[in-house]
């Protein structure tokens, strides 16, 4: 029988009811998916060691015979022990292995076998702890779970790393000769495997060698996707209309001169570049990537500013109600001499009629909203430019319908020259460079790394378990000072950390918000009642509605508490100067880029802000991972430490899983990531409908699709 990769895994044998759905449910349906599940490490077992010289803690493998083998089972904690003595030339060693007595008719006394795994010790002795065996065989058989670097597969449900290892073997040994998705020359240019290989490598490997060029192979696959795709997108935008907005110098400078302060180069720079890309006839598509605090606002509005001066209209929208009477209040201040006419339109507004109205008929220029701003009675007369903050707080299909908004009468859904507005989204999370180049590489990136003159450093401090009641004893006087403070409660840990990575489980996230409002109800009644009894105490998460978020944010902004405690929800950009302490709880739980985020919520006024890190555990290792916060306050460089230290999986969480991933394991390989980008260049370049290579054509449609279910 020969297999191909679109084909059910039903086809291959030993795949029973029981296993069926349980693979289903790990996402593999076809052979293609089975071989594209790829092992998270490798265990080295190439080399037989004899019994007498395996040591406690360290992965060992074994050849030696069955001398005695036992099944016993311990009622009361339900379990089901199996011992099986093995013998060789130099020593005998225990191996055990629970509620899998099956094992025991395997391993029957006399029988020759392979045992690898990693060495426990107990009082008897050193013994092998659920190890992996596999009976000997002579002649030509390659060995798939003992003999040489053996995969370690993401495991849930009963389907165990072995199960998998027999079916991938299956899989490989039957599967025809696979075409390869990308051309020769470049397999050559790099000296990669070809797919068959490359298939075969990653998951049996020869050697280290050959498992790492397999292993770049596939990645480089994936990457080129992302690359294609993103060059792709950029070239279909450019065939868009969009209306021309023209770059006034004398305009922006007069509009410039008239703010009360200058702006840093940064800003300087990535205003002109916005303004720029407005002066094209196909719509902008650009990300303004800064800091909290770096101020990214004031550069929004000098190109809403100018569009609004053109005669267009420009829809700025935040997540927040919050965030959108706060902008709603810098933008009117700022062109309040100007002619340029502002319109607020939120959910809570009371003039929704009459500012739908005026939007419609194009009596306001510059119109700032939350979700409001997209719901249908909404149309937009001339809309010029989309401004949206905090672009990760909205849905792929949220920004989308905002650019879609403006459906006036005489343009056709279906006709391609319908006018798009200009886009710019906004964005405090530092973005590492080999990501900007991947997961955003269709997006034009404006950075802001230079924090405006005279802002005020943040004193931060690790705070170990001792030193606790000292912190506690300075924020209860700071607030005497009549100051604010946030504290936010320890990130819930999972059991499983693969599971942070895995879209499969929505049952997980719930229970993870769950558990977080839990922790935050336990936090806020020991705070409020034990250590800060005589203080107003307000308490914020994740499972509250938007409105009663809003309220509390709102009513902390008006000094109507001294502490807020709070999940990780914590709303990013609202502007608190009274706040003037952020305490982080169990901070070693949280990313370094987070952390950052979380400090940038403080040190917005005059007064003095401090960041404290209370650590959970007194071990140096996390202390120091902490201390790179205190000396370092540039979001950009954490990030990039904080993707190398925690890898791609843990650095992006949950919001980014749909990435293969391979994909996901190289994002911190710029070396391989600009491979793929030159390489991408070059095909589009000398085929930009990538008809020659139909392979690759037809692979890159799939993943366009994939992406759009995401
Ligand atoms: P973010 O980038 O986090 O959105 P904001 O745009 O809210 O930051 O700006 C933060 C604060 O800094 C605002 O009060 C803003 O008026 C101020 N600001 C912005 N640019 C400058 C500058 N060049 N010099 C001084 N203050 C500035
Ligand atoms: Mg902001």
């Amino acid at each position: 029988m020969s297999l191909n990769l679109s084909d059910p895994i039903e086809k291959l044998s030993y795949i029973g009811p029981k296993n069926l759905p349980r693979l289903k449910k790990l996402g593999i349906k076809t052979i293609k998916n089975l071989l594209w599940h790829f092992p998270v490490r490798h265990d080295d077992y190439s080399k037989i060691i004899p019994v007498a010289s395996v040591k406690a803690n360290e992965p060992a493998m074994i050849q030696g015979e069955v001398v005695n083998v036992q099944n016993a089972r311990i009622w009361k904690r339900r379990l089901h022990i199996t011992t099986a003595i093995i013998k060789d030339d130099t020593d005998t060693i225990r191996a055990v292995w629970f509620n899998q007595p099956f094992i025991a008719n395997q391993l029957k006394e006399g029988a020759l076998v392979n045992i690898a795994g990693k060495i426990s010790l107990d009082k008897k002795g050193v013994y092998f702890s659920s190890p992996t065996y596999e009976k000997y065989r002579t002649g030509n058989y390659t060995m798939t779970h003992t003999g040489g670097l053996i995969p370690k597969y993401p495991e849930t449900d009963g389907i165990t790393s072995k199960y998998l290892r027999f079916l991938i073997k299956q899989a490989l040994g039957k599967l025809n000769r696979l075409q390869d998705p990308i051309p020769d020359a470049i397999l050559e240019k790099y000296s990669f495997p070809k797919i068959n290989t490359a298939l075969r490598q990653a998951h049996f490997p020869s050697d280290q060698e050959s498992m790492r060029q397999a292993k770049d192979r596939l990645a480089f696959e994936e990457l080129l996707f992302f690359q294609l795709r993103a060059l792709r997108t950029r070239r279909s935008i450019t065939r868009l209309k969009a209306l021309k907005i023209n770059f006034d110098k004398i305009v922006v400078k007069s509009f410039v001169e008239s703010l009360p302060f200058e702006l840093t180069t940064d800003q300087k720079i990535a205003a002109f570049e916005i303004l720029k890309d407005l002066e094209r006839t196909f719509p902008m598509n650009r990300l303004l990537n800064g800091d909290v605090g770096s101020g990214k606002t004031i550069v929004a509005l000098i190109a809403a500013y100018q569009a609004a001066k053109t005669g267009y209209q420009v829809a700025f929208m935040a997540p927040t109600e919050i965030l959108a009477q706060q902008h709603f209040q810098t933008v009117k201040n700022i062109v309040k001499d100007s002619e340029i006419r502002t319109e607020l339109l939120i959910g809570s507004s009371k003039n929704k009629k009459e500012a739908t109205k005026k939007i419609a008929g194009g009596f306001v220029d510059i119109i700032i909203g939350t979700h409001a701003l997209i719901q249908k009675n909404v149309r937009f007369k001339n809309l010029g430019l989309v401004i949206i903050d905090e672009q990760h707080r909205f849905g792929v299909e949220q920004r989308a319908a905002l650019l879609k908004s403006q459906k006036s009468e005489t343009q056709n859904i279906e006709n391609s020259q319908q006018v798009i507005p200009h886009l710019l989204s906004m964005t405090a999370t530092p973005i590492p460079r080999t990501l900007a180049l991947t997961i955003y590489g269709d997006l034009d990136i404006s950075l802001i790394k230079e924090k405006p003159k005279g802002r005020q450093k943040i004193i931060t401090k690790v705070i170990s378990p001792v030193e606790k009641g000292g912190a506690y004893k300075f924020i209860d006087e700071e607030i005497e000072k009549g100051r604010q403070v946030f504290l936010i409660c320890p990130r819930i840990e999972l059991a499983d950390p693969t599971e942070s990575a895995n879209t499969k489980s929505k049952q997980s996230k719930m229970n993870i918000l769950w558990q977080e409002v839990k922790a935050v109800k336990a936090e806020y009644e020991k705070i409020s009642k034990e250590i800060f009894p005589r203080r107003r105490v307000a308490m914020l998460h994740g499972k509250l509605k938007p409105a009663e978020k809003e309220k509390i944010m709102k009513d902390f902004k008006d000094k109507k508490c001294d502490i807020l405690v709070s999940t990780s929800v914590i709303e990013v950009g609202v502007d608190i100067p009274n706040a003037t302490i952020m305490a982080i709880e169990n901070a070693e739980r949280f990313g370094l880029a987070q952390l950052h985020q979380f400090r940038g919520r403080v040190g917005r006024g005059e007064h003095q802000s401090h960041c404290l890190l209370f650590c959970g555990t007194k071990e140096n290792l996390e202390n120091k991972r902490l201390k790179t916060l205190v000396n370092c306050d540039d979001g950009f460089e954490l990030a990039e430490s904080d993707l190398r230290q925690r890898g791609p999986g843990q650095f992006l969480g949950n919001q980014q899983s749909g990435i293969p991933d391979l994909a996901m394991a190289s994002l911190t390989n710029l070396d391989l990531i600009k491979k793929a980008r030159l390489e991408a260049k070059l095909l589009l370049k000398k085929d930009p409908s990538l008809k020659s290579f139909p392979l690759l054509r037809n692979q890159l449609l799939a993943f366009h699709k994939f992406r759009h279910f995401e």
